[in-house]
């Protein structure tokens, strides 16, 4: 799966499928009713992922390594950026070190792409990547997923991780993180919730997290309002738009630009 209409990134790239819900943030994973339409669609890669609870599906725990997917990004010759795990995440406790390793090793061998993988459990990222990787590939970002002041720590738990980008994503931004440390982050993403259930985002949990990205001098990207606008108005996502403080912000780490042009 390659396509993707998520903004800051150009490609997904799915070597695992599964995944089970950690936190708040996690209540209305895409994924996976995703992963539902596509066991419906006979994808055998996401059959008997999920299951139903009440009028919801939910993961069942299963975690699939698919060895097939991993030589995908060989193939993709022009320069990407590559979310990694759009449908799971990397760093769940069912995945293999082996497989981890397997994905380092074609990462490391397309230096033309650059791939941002996101995490719930950056205890295991930082633990692996630290101790038993122990390597920076300059092509790598690394990030971790803050919807609200409950889990603030794994921004804390990502500054262990060595990493040429660290980022947070604040997406679905359900509560405020506070005056939330930034130093040594280089990229934030903030967002709101879309969906039927989607919760409600406010401009001043906002105001907070663009605050700390300008004392840091960490850059902001502001993805979506999501289905609440800043009126507290529900609307589609569309007409909510990306416009935060009068325009849209679409800032990438300082060291991005030039390293992909010169790969191009
Ligand atoms: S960690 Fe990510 S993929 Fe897994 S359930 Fe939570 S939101 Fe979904």
């Amino acid at each position: 799966m390659a396509e993707t209409q998520i903004e800051w990134t150009d490609a997904t790239w799915n070597p695992v499928a599964g995944c089970s819900i950690v936190s708040a943030g996690c209540t209305n994973c895409y994924a996976m009713e995703m992963a539902r339409r596509l066991q419906a669609m006979n994808v055998k890669k996401y059959k008997g992922l999920t299951r139903r609870s009440g009028k919801r599906t939910i993961w069942n725990g299963i975690v699939r390594e698919d060895h097939s997917a991993l030589q995908i990004p060989l193939s993709w010759k022009k320069p990407k950026k590559i979310f990694v795990n759009s449908m799971s995440d990397l760093f769940h406790e069912e995945v293999s070190n082996a497989f981890i390793e397997a994905v380092w090793g074609i990462m490391r061998a397309t230096p033309h792409h650059h791939y941002q993988i996101l995490t719930k459990r950056p205890e295991r990222m930082s633990e692996l990547v630290r101790d038993r990787i122990g390597e920076v590939l300059p092509n790598v970002w690394l990030g971790t997923s803050v919807e609200n002041s409950a889990v603030t720590g794994r921004v804390d738990e990502l500054r262990t991780v060595p990493a040429a980008i660290r980022f947070v994503s604040f997406e679905p931004l359900i509560g405020p993180v506070g005056n939330v440390d930034l130093s040594e982050i280089d990229w934030a993403i903030v967002g709101g919730e879309s969906g039927r259930s989607a919760r409600p985002i406010r401009e001043e949990w906002i105001d907070e997290i663009y605050d700390q990205c300008s004392r840091f001098d960490t850059a902001f990207f502001f993805k979506q309002w999501g289905t609440w606008g800043k009126d507290n108005k529900r609307r589609s996502k569309k007409a909510n738009g990306r416009v935060y403080r009068g325009r849209v912000w679409d800032e990438m780490p300082a060291s991005l630009q030039g390293s992909m042009v010169e790969a191009e």
